[in-house]
């Protein structure tokens, strides 16, 4: 693919390396360079996609000071407060040197960064150079995050009182206490910290947001009112991205995509609770056996790592192989954009990671819920009582109540409103991004850059 651009504009990327923030990054990168911009991705050694896979860009290592203890932990919040604090030095240097010296002819436009890749601002500060802050979680659960530091400061604390739980946050509706985006990977404090950090837009130009109007206007609406810069609500960028190659961390296993070839229309529910979450063995076993019992063919992903530390697939009960035959499909990464847009499936259970549910929106696809941490609680929330296209699994997992969710949601009568607002919101979501409001701010947002 041709690297080079047309315009003489050179943008500097920086994803924060995780799954759910590389992805949106990198189809962000797709359509600028689509627009004839020259890209360079700028990314840590942690977590780094690969470059194979996306020849079109220029990729730019830059050292993290991550040790291996501290990636083992999986303590996501000290990890970026770690990165944040290493990577500053080399992102000036890499900035000044090797960027500028790959590409004379080109200078660096505008730096787009993460907003939990907060060192890049100071950065771009010093050297001079126009930053626009990029969003890859929704608009309420920014919302939300502000309530919980706000209620935080107030003395008002998670976890919070049994009696408290189920009622609903004043200004939030209909999101309660126990939906509060609380993370389980630090403590609420530096949870908040790193919040803090990321929500201060500081002197960016502009937010571009991976979300649309027709999903979280009011959200949008409130937010734009409290913020001085433009807010470009772009999304859904995997779609927007028409040409984007995966950027998958993990090796795809696309052997799924011929059995799924072979499932009747709407049959499959696939299962997947994305990069970070994880489950308990027995959480395994109900999901397991709720799965054989409820009849419908299923599409599972067990990532290594997601179940007790172990690969996960050897702890599946005994008799599962058998039970299941061909009726079931597991994998250890699926190519999830694909597999949605597969017209076999008819239904995802998920644990509502923000890009997991964009696309599964954009495919019509309705969703049993259950999510594990941070925003996750938001969007599940959102899912079944704002959009009302799917249902959330609340309780602890147990396989009878999995057998008559994943029913509800794939075949029973009474699941089929949600099945039909599913399709009515995909639809809403092609007609925002051609002509509609997606459409209008991409092209706003390409005349800011190519205005510095
Ligand atoms: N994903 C994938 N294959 C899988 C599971 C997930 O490609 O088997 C992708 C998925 O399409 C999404 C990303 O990984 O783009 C996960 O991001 P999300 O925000 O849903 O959740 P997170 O992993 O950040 O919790």
């Amino acid at each position: 693919m041709e690297k080079k651009a047309q315009s003489g504009h050179r943008l500097v990327l920086v994803p924060c390396p995780y799954q759910g923030h590389i992805n949106p990054m990198l189809q962000l990168g797709t359509f600028l360079h689509s627009k004839g911009f020259s890209i360079s991705i700028v990314h840590t050694h942690f977590n780094s996609p690969n470059p194979s896979n996306h020849p079109e860009f220029t990729f730019f290592p830059i050292p993290d000071g991550l040790i291996a203890d501290e990636i083992s932990s999986g303590n996501v919040v000290a990890i970026m407060f770690t990165i944040n604090a290493n990577c500053k030095a080399s992102f000036k240097q890499c900035l000044t040197d090797r960027v500028t010296e790959q590409e004379p002819q080109n200078k660096i436009t505008c730096i787009i960064y993460d907003e939990f890749m907060y060192f890049s601002e100071s950065v771009a500060n010093d050297l001079n150079i126009p930053r626009i802050l990029l969003r890859t979680q929704s608009a309420t659960n920014f919302i939300a995050c502000n309530t919980l530091i706000r209620l935080h400061s107030k003395g008002c604390t998670s976890p919070f009182p049994d009696s408290m739980s189920l009622n609903l946050v004043p200004e939030l509706h209909p999101l309660r206490f126990k939906d509060l985006p609380i993370s389980i990977f630090d403590t609420l404090e530096n949870v908040l910290k790193l919040m803090a950090n990321g929500h201060d837009v500081r002197t960016s130009s502009a937010i571009i947001w991976n979300t649309l109007d027709c999903l979280e206007q009011s959200s949008l609406a409130q937010i734009q009112q409290q913020c001085q810069i433009p807010i470009f609500s772009i999304g859904p960028l995997h779609k927007i991205a028409t040409a984007a190659s995966s950027s998958s961390l993990l090796e795809e296993d696309t052997s799924c995509i011929a059995w799924l070839d072979k499932q009747s229309h709407n049959s499959v529910i696939y299962v997947s609770l994305g990069s970070l979450a994880f489950i308990s063995e027995k959480e395994l076993f109900e999901m397991a056996w709720g799965l054989i019992n409820s009849r419908q063919p299923f599409l599972w992903v067990i990532r290594p790592g997601s179940v007790c530390d172990s690969d996960g697939i050897e702890l599946l009960p005994q008799g599962f192989s058998e039970a299941v035959g061909e009726r079931g499909c597991i994998v250890t990464w699926a190519p999830q954009m694909e597999v949605l847009a597969h017209g076999a499936v008819g239904g995802f259970w998920s644990h509502c990671g923000w890009n997991s549910t964009l696309e599964s929106m954009s495919e019509g696809v309705p969703m049993l819920c259950r999510p594990c941490s941070s925003d996750q609680k938001v969007n599940a929330r959102y899912v079944s009582q704002v959009w009302k296209i799917g249902l959330q699994l609340e309780n602890e997992l147990e396989r009878g109540e999995i057998e008559r969710a994943v029913k509800k949601l794939m075949v029973d009568d009474d699941g089929k409103g949600m099945r039909v607002r599913a399709k009515d919101l995909k639809e809403k979501i092609v007609v925002s991004m051609k002509g509609g409001s997606s459409y209008h701010c991409l092209n706003e947002l390409v005349e800011l850059i190519r205005s510095f």
